[in-house]
């Protein structure tokens, strides 16, 4: 007897039946979902493979399947579906455990307790990370910064903590990652380097961020060099001067020691800010 012919279908990204016979009825194809808007696909990413029921009988009803039949790769839905219980999981794991059989899995929860947006990053070894959140299960604070030592294929990444820990993770499961290579004025507080550049834009939405505090913080962070860089030096003077604080912030001597006379730019900023160098 003749096997029946597989039935084809279309599923969005979130994982929506879109179209339940693509063979027989190609014009209910939608290019995206109409209940979520997500784009639709017909077809396995990794491998081609068209997008089959997970129930070959096909008198019976459309199954959307997980895993492509094919390659075995997971499909989107099946990784969202992973990431989120992979999150919960690690949410569980900070609580104690009385905590935990009270703990019930609430989406729209999550909502409102961190807000960040996505973006796609490549991580090479050697490259200077930073986390973006606490990691509280490798009990990683945020900002902390450290170096990629090793990735395996699986996206597990090994890194060198400045402060000397070894720490693995998991790029599906820790996804709070960024590069290192540049870091806010305000996370670079207690940490030090031979050198910083410091880039201050004098038309920035946030001035109220530049100030003298936020000057004597990035600048003394430099054991050795401070360099300025701006779009206007006219301004940066002005800018940098505003005093926020009660008590006095800059301490002179502190900043004549740590930062080495050369730079122009450093020399004007001071006297501005009434340092003498
Ligand atoms: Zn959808
Ligand atoms: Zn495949």
């Amino acid at each position: 007897m003749e096997e029946p012919e597989r039935v084809q279908i279309q599923v969005c990204r979130k994982g929506h039946l879109i179209n339940e016979a693509v063979q027989f009825d190609p014009s209910a194809n939608r290019k995206f979902c109409p209940s979520c808007g997500s784009e639709t696909i017909i077809e396995c990413s990794n491998c081609n493979a068209l997008l089959t029921s997970a129930d070959a009988n096909p008198y019976r009803s459309v199954v959307i399947p997980a895993y492509c039949c094919e390659c075995g790769g997971s499909f989107p839905w099946t990784e969202n579906a992973i990431k989120a219980a992979f999150e919960f999981a690690d949410e569980l794991n900070v609580l104690d455990a009385q905590d935990k059989s009270e703990k019930t899995y609430d989406p729209r929860r999550q909502q409102g307790v961190s807000v960040f947006r996505e973006e796609q990053r490549n991580f090479s070894i050697g490259d200077r990370v930073q986390f973006t959140a606490p990691a509280n299960s490798l009990k990683v604070a945020n900002r902390e910064l450290g170096t990629i030592e090793s990735i395996d294929g699986d996206g597990r990444l090994r890194l060198r903590m400045d402060g000397g820990r070894a720490v693995e993770l998991d790029t599906s499961r820790q996804t709070h990652l960024d590069y290192g290579y540049a870091v806010t004025s305000h996370s670079s507080q207690g940490q030090t380097a031979d050198r910083v550049l410091v880039h201050v834009d004098t038309e920035l939405g946030a001035k109220d961020l530049l100030n003298s505090r936020m000057a004597y913080v990035s600048i003394s962070r430099g054991a050795h060099d401070a360099q300025i860089f701006t779009n206007d030096a006219s301004e940066l003077g002005k800018a940098l001067s505003r005093d926020v604080s009660h008590a006095p912030a800059i301490e002179p001597e502190a900043i004549a020691q740590k930062i080495a006379p050369q730079s122009v730019s450093i020399e004007e900023i001071a006297q501005e800010l009434g340092i003498g160098l």
